[in-house]
């Protein structure tokens, strides 16, 4: 699994581990363990978990689009943000809404101007919808509409 994916997927508000300091021992004992696909580029890893009969994704080591084309077409669904159901993209933790009052070291212009923030259970970072909202909502477009138009040409 990709750093900035694994974001992405607790964005979608999907249940995702990702740790640098996992070894591909301690990633097939996790996958057994908590019944968890793995997703990864490296071949090893991958025809250890085939033989293990774990459920694993290749992606290409190419950027997160066609990297989230190909997890959403094995997983067979149209991926769509619900920010009440995403996960901290810090530490895959659950986000709850919370007042403006209580959330701290939040510029003063962004309190002014917004009016929902989320903050995580865990680690305690506070999120909003700022530009980089923007960005993440254009990249859900894009993904949405090569998904839609790979399930046409499977039709057709
Ligand atoms: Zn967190």
């Amino acid at each position: 699994m990709h750093g900035k994916l694994a974001r992405k997927m607790r964005i979608y508000g999907f249940d995702t581990k990702y740790d640098i300091a996992l070894d591909d021992n301690k990633i097939i004992e996790i996958a057994k363990n908590e019944g968890r696909t793995i997703i990864t580029s490296d071949e090893e890893l991958i025809n250890r978990a085939r033989a293990e009969n774990l459920q694993v994704i290749r992606v290409p080591l190419d950027n997160d689009l066609p990297r989230m084309i190909k997890i959403f077409t094995v997983l067979k669904i149209l991926p769509e943000i619900d920010p009440k159901r995403s996960r901290c993209p810090n530490c895959n933790s659950t986000l709850t809404i919370v007042d403006k009052k209580e959330v701290q070291n939040v510029p003063e212009k962004v309190l002014k101007r917004k009016k929902i923030f989320y903050k995580c259970s865990r680690c305690g970072k506070v999120y909003w919808h700022g530009s980089h909202w923007k960005k993440i909502r254009e990249f859900e477009k894009t993904l949405k509409k090569r998904l839609k138009k790979l399930k046409e040409g499977e039709e057709n």
